[in-house]
């Protein structure tokens, strides 16, 4: 029997697919987009901060990773980086709708402004919904397309603090369900992953901690701690033709604290 050259197997699982990865120039995204394109796949960046974005492009190689500025709130920018996407590499096989913010860390809802809601709602909600929009617009003709959300544990659970970032989060669950229904037909998956708390700028902020905060208190079951490559492997399945019956799957990377755990408090 033939043997399999792994190796090269595992390393180029994305070969010719072309990605679009909002929120690409920090975190998870970051980390994704350059996974993604050891894998062989071409990468679009589409973030706010421009300055970290095309520093990690450049880090890649220009013929291979492109830059575009996107607010993924303002439809107009979401329908830009799609379309830069197509006509750059040609084609859209892979969106990973990843912007996101974790809004003020309140703990009482009276404190919660109406504002600072609708602010978190936006960019984590209406953004993924623009994005798969898009994303869909030119995935249909081409009937083939892997939409991937990043929710969160919080998308699972409820907690005690952070009530926009909470229903965000459940949201993009129920919409990457009722997506992965509507555009099936299309031979286009879409699917969600849901992280702990992982080491990021954004999770250092919320939780007010240095990185050596987030290592002593969040470590998940194994005791050990999350980082963003963890989760980009996660999305890195679901870019992949490997996941090609997966679909409609809330991907939970959390190392089992869901299981052990029925809310934060
Ligand atoms: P991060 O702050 O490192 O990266 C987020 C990126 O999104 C940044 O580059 C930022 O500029 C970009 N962004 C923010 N608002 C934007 C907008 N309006 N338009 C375009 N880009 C925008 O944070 P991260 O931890 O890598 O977060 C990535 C995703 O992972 C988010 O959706 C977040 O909710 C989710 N998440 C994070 C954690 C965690 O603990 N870090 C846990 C679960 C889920």
């Amino acid at each position: 029997m033939a043997t399999v050259p792994l190796a090269s197997a595992v390393l180029r699982r994305l070969e010719g697919k072309v990605a679009l990865i909002t929120g690409g120039a920090s975190g998870i995204g970051e980390a994704t987009a350059r996974l993604f394109h050891q894998n062989g796949a071409k990468v679009v960046i589409a973030d706010i901060q421009d300055d970290k974005g095309h520093s990690v492009c450049q880090e890649l190689h220009k013929s291979s990773a492109s830059y575009v500025h996107c607010d993924v709130t303002k439809e107009k920018d979401i329908e830009t980086a799609v379309n830069t996407a197509v006509s750059t590499y040609g084609k859209l096989d892979i969106m990973l709708n990843n912007a996101g913010i974790s809004g003020a860390n309140k703990t009482n809802i009276l404190e919660n402004t109406l504002s600072e809601f609708q602010q978190v709602i936006n960019v984590n909600l209406v953004g993924i919904f623009l994005g798969t929009k898009h994303a869909a617009r030119v995935m249909i003709p081409a009937r083939r397309g892997s939409i991937i959300n990043t929710a969160s544990i919080s998308g699972n659970i409820g907690g005690a603090t952070n009530h926009a970032y909470t229903s965000s989060k459940h949201a993009v669950v129920g919409l990457t369900r009722n997506t992965a229904v509507e555009l099936g037909p299309f031979g286009i998956r879409v699917n969600c992953v849901s992280p702990y708390i992982v080491l990021t700028p954004m999770a250092k902020k919320y939780l007010e901690v240095d990185d050596d905060g987030i290592l002593g208190v969040y470590s998940n079951l194994k005791g050990t701690n999350l980082m963003p490559n963890d989760v980009a492997e996660a999305n890195l399945y679901l870019g992949s033709d490997e996941s090609k019956y997966v679909s409609g799957h809330n991907l939970v990377v959390d190392g089992g604290f869901t299981v052990v755990n029925n809310g934060f408090c």
